[in-house]
């Protein structure tokens, strides 16, 4: 790494710990040319694709937002705040697993509502009523027979019946 004080390449890491209970590594370094020391921090990156939005712009990441999104979706549903987690867990896994730098918004979209059809088909529903903004009633019929094709052997009450219990 290149010393801040002379610019030379040469230099070398004299003491070396962890800090931030462990989340980074703290590296004292020295100049081998200007004997100058100084500290480096290293952290893990993960890096997230970049979203491009359907105007062709790009976005970055938003855990937040994603989290956001589900807990919307999921608000007063039977799921836990675990199975919330491990599903944005997977989705980020996923995003990552492709490899790709920039991904289509549209594929988080896809990702959220493949998660929560396994997670609950109410929420499923409300989310994809929203994201994918049904033009009219036969759209949303349709996401509701793909949804009971879907569920052959769930004994479970019809979805829109659920919804009106609440
Ligand atoms: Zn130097």
């Amino acid at each position: 790494m290149r010393c801040p004080f002379c610019g030379t390449q040469d230099t070398k890491v004299v003491d070396s710990r962890l800090v931030s209970e462990g989340s980074q590594v703290r590296r004292r370094r020295a100049c081998s040319h200007c004997q100058e020391r100084f500290t480096t921090f290293e952290v893990a990156e993960l890096q997230m694709p970049k979203l491009i939005k359907s105007d062709g712009s790009r976005e970055l990441f938003n855990e937040e937002k994603l989290r956001s999104g589900i807990l919307k979706a999921i608000e007063k549903r039977p799921v836990s705040i675990e199975a919330v987690e491990t599903a944005i867990t997977r989705i980020m896994e996923k995003m990552q697993a492709t490899g790709e730098r920039e991904l289509p918004s549209r594929w988080t979209g896809e990702a959220v509502m493949e998660e929560l059809q396994r997670l609950d088909q109410v929420a499923y529903v409300r989310f994809a009523s929203v994201y994918r903004s049904f033009k009219d009633i036969s759209e949303f019929r349709d996401a509701i027979d793909h949804l009971e094709s879907n569920k052959e052997d769930d004994q479970s009450s019809p979805v829109l019946k659920e919804e009106n219990k609440s």
